[in-house]
């Protein structure tokens, strides 16, 4: 390939090809199942998954289940829905870094012979002490010099559960005067008494993070694992595990800038802050930024993955403009949505010479955008609903929509002209006269006379009630949390609005998922959960206003 069209990793990977050192790539991605992924998981899954496809390798999925206490079967579930909807499989690739314990436990007896760990009985308060700081060397702890016997027998003794939950670890013997703090005896396992989803009361030690993740690598197989930035200075003690425990196959840890997105917060512990505090729904409200809300708001697994694609891998930690990630929805659901016509907010229309009883089915397009899209039949009779704000009494100069004495076009229908108004005691307007064009039918005329507004309708006798719910950003702070520290403090009231509007027929047999143009209005999609067979709940998607600044 082209090389300056390639990214860092792309270029890593082709070098490793060009000098030998692989000949195919072999990628995971690995959830800790603590958590519903969100957009930020989206992007490394399409990393992962997509070098393995570009390259003719394989990606794993692992689940990097170590923290019993945190974990569960739900989130297990959700993650492999989730990988799946956006496009992507790891065939028979799935594996449970759970399942690697006993072999994780033989690599770290294997430590202790080589006399390069040591299970240590310090209190914490004297851990912490003894670690040192940045800028103050760390202390040896007195236990380092134990025996290799002596700490045989008692890392085999936290196994059998003989010591109380964290009164031990075991920690490897690495510089506790490094420069890098990762590098000061890090722990390796830890006693804790806690039901795991896959391996119950089998152990009561589990191993860390920074042990199991790179062992979990080379076992696999993983040529190229690929993390975050976060983990740059993990990185010697990555390479430490894989090399002193004498794993075959050393794998090559990346790391590359996390997404970060304004208006919105990406972490599972705040996300699950959010559900457990009821501030939304669920992991799946349609507000959360998690690839289950996004696909419940209407998002598409192929604006997603362009999304990722446009933004991209690099070293340097950024955030992104949500008006981007919208631009892309914009973008594929222009392609796909079926235009219709709802009225959101109604008011309505009386066509005084339009012969009372009658009514008429008119053709309208499904999709301008799609030369296969068809056309359907909607009905159209003497009363109209018409959107509130596409009237004006006493309009100004610019205003071309609907006015006394001014002719707009019923979309796909005729042109119209207010004739009067009929206003209730409170001085709203709850009828508007109007004349009709019959000779305009399909929106045109013989003397080719134009109108400037064109608005969309529904007639009154043939229209559906729906529930409509409007969404905005979940923060109203593109930085949430940034003015005072605490994200709540920026929560939107304002949300969730849910509405009653009316929608041309058609609409009440929608599909669950299904994916709308409600006319000048924004995308709507069929919330799946919600609905009820004759009873759509619409989520709106997104407006069709697009801010992004190319
Ligand atoms: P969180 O902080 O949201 O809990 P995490 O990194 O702890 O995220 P994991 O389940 O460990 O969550 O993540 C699995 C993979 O997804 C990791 O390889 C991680 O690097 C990647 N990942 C997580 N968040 C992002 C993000 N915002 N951008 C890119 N990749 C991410
Ligand atoms: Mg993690
Ligand atoms: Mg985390």
């Amino acid at each position: 390939a082209e090389k300056s069209s390639l990214n860092f990793i792309e270029r890593i990977i082709e070098d490793d090809f060009a000098r030998g050192k692989h000949s195919q790539v072999v990628t995971r991605f690995p959830p800790e199942p603590n958590g519903y992924l969100h957009i930020g998981h989206a992007k490394s899954i399409c990393l992962n998954f997509g070098l393995a496809k570009k390259y003719g390798g394989r990606c794993h999925l692992r689940f990097d289940d170590t923290n019993p206490e945190k974990e569960s079967l739900e989130y297990i579930e959700s993650i492999k829905r989730d990988v799946q909807w956006l496009g992507f499989s790891w065939g028979a690739h799935e594996y449970y870094a759970s399942d690697y314990f006993e072999e994780l436990y033989k690599r770290a007896v294997r430590l202790i012979k080589a006399g390069k760990a040591y299970v240590d009985d310090l209190s914490p308060e004297q851990m912490r002490e003894y670690r040192g700081t940045l800028t103050k060397p760390g202390k040896e702890s007195p236990n380092r010099t134990r025996s290799i016997e002596e700490n045989l027998d008692l890392f085999e003794r936290m196994r059998k559960g003989e010591f109380p939950d964290g009164s031990m670890l075991l920690r490897a013997k690495i510089d506790m005067a490094s420069g890098n703090m990762n590098m000061r005896d890090p722990a390796l396992y830890r006693i804790r008494r806690i039901n795991h989803h896959r391996t119950g009361d089998a152990w009561c030690i589990y191993p860390m993070y920074d042990f199991t993740h790179p062992l979990s690598d080379a076992i696999e197989g993983i040529t190229h694992s690929i993390c975050t930035l976060e983990f740059e200075d993990h990185r010697p003690l990555y390479d430490w595990s894989v090399e002193e425990t004498e794993m075959e196959c050393h794998p090559r840890q990346i790391e590359f800038a996390r997404l970060n997105l304004t208006y919105t917060v990406m972490s599972k512990r705040i996300l699950l802050q959010l559900v457990t505090e009821g501030h939304v729904s669920g992991w799946d409200d349609p507000r959360m930024p998690t690839i289950s809300g996004l696909r419940r708001r209407g998002y598409t697994p192929e604006a997603i993955r362009q999304f990722a694609d446009i933004i991209g891998v690099a070293k340097v930690n950024s955030t992104v403009d949500m008006a981007l990630l919208e631009h892309c929805l914009r973008e594929d659901l222009n392609l796909r949505a079926l235009r219709v016509m709802v009225v959101l907010d109604p008011v309505k229309v009386v066509i005084d010479n339009y012969p009372e009883g009658k009514e008429e089915l008119l053709e309208a397009e499904n999709n301008p955008e799609d030369p296969d899209g068809g056309m359907r039949m909607v009905p159209f009779s003497r009363e109209v609903y018409i959107e509130r704000e596409d009237f004006m009494e006493d309009p100004p100069k610019k205003f071309f929509r609907l006015a006394p004495g001014r002719e707009i076009r019923l979309k796909h229908a005729y042109y119209i002209t207010c004739v009067s108004v009929e206003k209730n005691e409170a001085g709203e307007i709850t009828t508007i006269h109007c004349s009709y064009d019959p000779e305009s039918r399909g929106g045109g005329t013989p003397d080719g006379r134009r109108v400037k507004g064109t608005s969309h309708w529904v007639s009154v006798s043939h229209a559906k009630e729906l529930e409509v719910r409007l969404y905005d950003n979940l923060f109203t702070s593109p930085e949430p949390g940034s003015r005072t520290g605490n994200f709540l403090d920026d929560l939107n009231p304002d949300s969730l609005s849910t509405i009653k509007a009316m929608a041309e027929p058609s609409l009440i047999d929608a599909e669950p998922e299904a994916h709308y143009q409600f006319l000048r209005k924004g995308y709507f999609t069929v919330d799946p959960k919600e609905s009820k067979k004759g009873a759509p709940v619409f989520n709106r998607t997104v407006t069709l206003r697009d801010s992004w600044a190319k």
